[in-house]
């Protein structure tokens, strides 16, 4: 999932898919969802991934990072109904543990919020940031007694979910700190119901929530070699689900800008899609086969399937 591809140089897609200049109110400070804030705390990554839907900063450019921590705090503390702050990256667990400190202390002493997040796939990547990092571990420990903190991280295929990436997650746990997956679809990787279905069982077994799967953004030099048609993913995706009991049943998610036209249907909500929700009917055709619709509140139409499950 780190080496290039030729697939790269496609210039189809976009750079900024989910709109994050538009949400931006300081340098990598982003207040998208009234009760969320997510700050951009770096640029630099354990792992590279070539999906990255911010491949235009993501170990490219600093421009988009957060420089200005007592701003970041200050804007933070002077929004109270902003109830939970997501670090994210780049990933944010390869800043110094001085500065993940600095954030986790300013955060846990502010009443208004509820819990921290960290974005990160260092449990999956780099474990040994963790396993071998007494002090990043009192750290953690430390703030978690004062405030719920949650680790969301990506595991994208059963693989991944080594010894190694084991003993993190249970360092984390047995500090009081909850774990949460977001898996990326991804075409060639994990887009198998079967493939789906064994890392939601393996995640939740070692008590890893399975909680969203991200349909891959139609991002500039991604595109056109990851992405797999919305509602093949969410076929895909359902079927995972069938394979599972209550925790592994994650929703699917799509988060960039809508750029196209999507059939309108109703039937059962799967899942969301920024303020959208993703619906879904399904119907038998009189050849007996099975059709899927999928539509999205507020936008339009999307094409069923049909073609596609056979
Ligand atoms: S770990 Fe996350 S931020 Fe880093 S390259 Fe992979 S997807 Fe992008």
């Amino acid at each position: 999932m780190c080496i290039p591809s030729l697939q790269e140089m496609d210039a189809g897609g976009e750079t900024d898919t989910s709109g994050e200049s538009s949400n931006t109110v300081a340098l990598g400070l982003q207040h998208k969802y009234r009760e969320t804030v997510l700050i951009l705390s770096t640029n630099r990554c354990a792992m590279y991934c070539r999906h990255c839907f911010r491949k235009r900063t993501v170990g490219a450019s600093e421009s988009e990072v957060n420089r200005n921590f007592l701003e970041t705090v200050r804007y933070i503390s002077e929004h109270e109904e902003v109830s939970n702050v997501l670090i994210s990256g780049g990933d944010s667990l390869m800043m110094s543990n001085r500065m993940i400190e600095r954030y986790l202390n300013a955060f846990t002493d502010m009443e208004h919020l509820d819990f921290i997040r960290f974005g990160t796939r260092i449990p999956v990547v780099m474990p040994d940031r963790v396993r071998n990092d007494p002090e990043l571990q009192e750290i953690f420990g430390k703030s978690s007694k004062k405030k719920q903190i949650y680790i969301v991280t990506q595991f994208n295929h059963p693989r991944e979910v080594t010894e190694e990436a084991l003993d993190c997650i249970r360092i984390f746990q047995k500090l009081g700190i909850i774990i949460r997956n977001q898996s990326v679809l991804l075409k060639g990787v994990n887009d198998s119901p079967e493939l789906l279905g064994e890392l939601f069982r393996k995640l939740t077994a070692i008590g890893v929530i399975p909680y969203y799967v991200f349909q891959c953004r139609p991002v500039r030099g991604v595109k056109n070699q990851f992405q797999v048609p919305i509602e093949k993913g969410a076929w895909i995706i359902d079927q995972a689900k069938s394979m599972q009991n209550g925790p592994g049943n994650v929703s699917v998610t799509v988060c960039h800008s809508l750029r196209e036209k999507w059939k309108y249907s109703e039937s059962r909500t799967i899942g969301r899609c920024c303020s959208n929700s993703i619906r879904q009917r399904i119907t038998r055709t009189a050849a007996g086969s099975l059709q899927w619709n999928f539509s999205l509140t507020n936008v339009g139409l999307i094409r069923s399937h049909d073609q596609i499950i056979r």
